[in-house]
């Protein structure tokens, strides 16, 4: 019988009204003849308390024992999930990462999948129509047995390794929006759902903020090849399966489909970074190396990364990082700029970035034009340009943000019905 995981967020577990919504859903895929494996999220809100509470217990805590206590708010759910299947008369039963196992790695708060053993659920499959309901967001480090935590967002990807381990057909993942959308409806009303995108677009507008899922979990799907569909759990479960399997937005592997690519796919933007500007640098080899490598030592992310080029033997360097992140590179680099004989650092918390994604880029020209053009005429100023075969990304003061978005978005008739 074909296999299918359904993984559900914490909105659409929020309640027990909406797990007994949830438990219908699973029901409906149960007797149009699936064997399913459910991943839960904690119910929602119930991660921050947890992490809150550890925070409150000890600003600097032990982050073994973290993870013992944020893993808790999908176990609950999990159990409760499968106590209302079984009154519903569906056989289920639940399972925490460990008892599969999930192994992970022993990166505690942030740990990645390195095996799933789906053998014993698909065991009960066969044997006793069984549904799995799996605790998402932990695993169990291989080394030592302590139960791990995959990073915030974490059960999509717990959904997808197990869609992978168990060879499932599709893993959907239900949550509170239906699906992809050409950018976020509420910055531009008019943004529209997409039904298809590709998997290299869907990771371009995960790293660029769109936080649908957590990109760990896209890459993963690209990786394994798991067929990936996002749509709402909020839609009436009872809703024929022909029907609900046109809902949501199917994520799609470029080579498997022969349609015509949209030449955009989606505006995606970020407000969490800073841009940092070094003035005045010496131009001259291994430069950008000294700036960097201190600040990549202290674990700080680094996104687009400009150098002007030289005029007097002198240079100007700049570059984005979380904005949390700001205060410490500033920090470092006062140090590196003395050693190097820059002679200043600015930082600026007060931009964003707004990027293009879509596939139909690698075959037309024009595109970045295009998008300069649309931003000329609102008269926003481009600071920074970044670009990747798929994906134009600009750095702007963040004041024109949504200008930028609903320029764009229309600029590339993303408010039309999209793709087929
Ligand atoms: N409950 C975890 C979180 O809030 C994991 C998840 O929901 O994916 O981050
Ligand atoms: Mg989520």
């Amino acid at each position: 019988m074909a296999r299918l995981v359904m993984k559900f967020g914490g909105t659409s577990v929020a309640d027990l009204d909406r797990i007994r919504n949830v438990a219908r859903h699973v029901k409906r895929e149960v007797d149009a003849g699936y064997d399913v494996a459910v991943v839960v999220s904690a119910m929602a809100g119930v991660t921050n308390q947890l992490v809150e509470w550890c925070r409150q217990a000890a600003m600097l805590h032990d982050a073994r024992e973290y993870d013992a206590v944020v893993a808790t708010g999908e176990e609950v759910t999990a159990g409760l999930l499968a106590i209302v299947l079984e009154g519903m008369g569906v056989n289920a039963r639940s399972w925490q990462g460990w008892q599969l196992p999930i192994l992970t790695d022993n990166a505690h708060g942030s740990a990645r999948i390195l095996d799933v053993n789906g053998a014993e659920l698909i065991k009960r499959f066969k044997d006793h129509s069984q549904v799995a309901v799996i605790a998402g967001f932990q695993g169990m480090n291989k080394d030592t047995g302590r139960v791990t935590t995959l990073g915030r967002g974490g059960s999509d990807t717990s959904a997808v390794a197990i869609a992978a381990a168990i060879g499932a057909e599709r893993c959907d993942i239900y949550t509170d929006v239906d699906g992809v959308y050409t950018t976020d409806p509420r910055i531009e009303p008019d943004a529209q759902r997409l039904k298809t995108i590709t998997f290299e677009e869907m990771l371009e507008m995960a790293s660029l903020g769109s936080k649908v899922l957590q990109i760990r979990s896209v890459e993963f799907a690209g990786k394994y090849k798991v067929r990936l569909r996002v749509l709402s759990s909020l839609t009436p479960p009872d809703l024929p399966v022909a029907q609900e399997a046109t809902s949501g937005t199917l994520i799609t592997f470029e080579e498997d489909s022969d349609m015509e690519q949209a030449l955009v796919a989606g505006v995606a933007f970020n407000r969490d970074e800073a841009k940092i500007t070094i003035l005045g640098v010496p131009d001259r080899p291994g430069i950008a190396y000294q700036i960097l490598d201190p600040i990549a030592l202290a674990n700080i992310e680094v996104d687009v990364i400009v150098q002007n080029i030289g005029r007097d033997g002198m240079t100007d360097f700049s570059f984005t990082t979380h904005r949390n992140d700001l205060k410490k590179t500033l920090d470092i680099l006062q140090n590196v700029c003395r050693h190097i004989g820059a002679r200043e650092v600015l930082g600026d918390d007060r931009i964003c970035k707004v990027g293009l994604v879509g596939v139909g880029m690698r075959s037309h020209v024009g595109v970045a034009s295009k998008m300069f053009r649309a931003l000329a005429e609102e008269g926003i100023n481009i600071q920074m340009i970044s670009t990747s075969e798929i994906k134009i990304t600009v750095v702007i003061d963040e004041k024109y943000m949504e200008l930028a978005v609903r320029v764009l978005h229309k600029t590339f008739d993303l408010d039309q019905p999209q793709r087929p």
